[in-house]
């Protein structure tokens, strides 16, 4: 590979983190290369990815010695959240269920379906309840209605909004 093509496609990486446009990303890899910081960075990154999710919640980097998964007092009842702050919020608040962690909401434009929110897995669960914690604007209820159509005949499932809070 030449060394531009190389430049290049370190820049078209940095440019599909979230929020890093081409100005962004040309700054970032200009300075991960000056500064020497790309090896440190790289190593990081292979450690980090090397780390299995929970097979259960999806929560990254924890495998199966999941923390939150190893002390659920209601084995039928699941939050789904989009993102592991959410859930630790949720845990820490008390709620006595699973945590589910989608990373992400349904939505077709970007090329984001149940398949890469892992819901066929969410969907093998023992549930009588789901708790869905998503917003009010048209991917997140998207998705709520796709739980509910998953679900139907099997558990309820409630929209709820973190403000909401969750209830017995
Ligand atoms: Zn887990």
């Amino acid at each position: 590979m030449s060394k531009t093509s190389a430049l290049s496609q370190l820049r078209q990486q940095l440019q599909r983190l979230p929020g890093v446009g081409e100005n962004a990303a040309a700054r970032w890899a200009q300075w991960l290369l000056v500064n020497r910081q790309g090896q440190a960075l790289a190593e990081a990154l292979k450690l980090a990815l090397s780390l299995e999710p929970c097979s259960q919640c999806q929560r990254l980097a924890v495998g199966d010695d999941c923390p939150a998964c190893a002390d659920v007092a209601d084995a039928v009842r699941v939050a789904v959240v989009v993102n592991e702050d959410q859930a630790d919020r949720l845990l820490a608040s008390g709620y006595p269920g699973y945590c589910f962690i989608c990373h992400g909401r349904l939505s077709p434009t970007s090329g984001v379906g149940p398949a890469e929110l892992g819901l066929a897995k969410l969907q093998q669960g023992p549930w009588q309840r789901v708790d869905a914690f998503f917003g009010d604007d048209v991917e997140d209820k998207a998705t709520v209605l796709f739980l509910r159509q998953c679900f139907k005949g099997q558990a309820e499932v409630y929209h709820v909004t973190e403000e909401d809070g969750w209830r017995n």
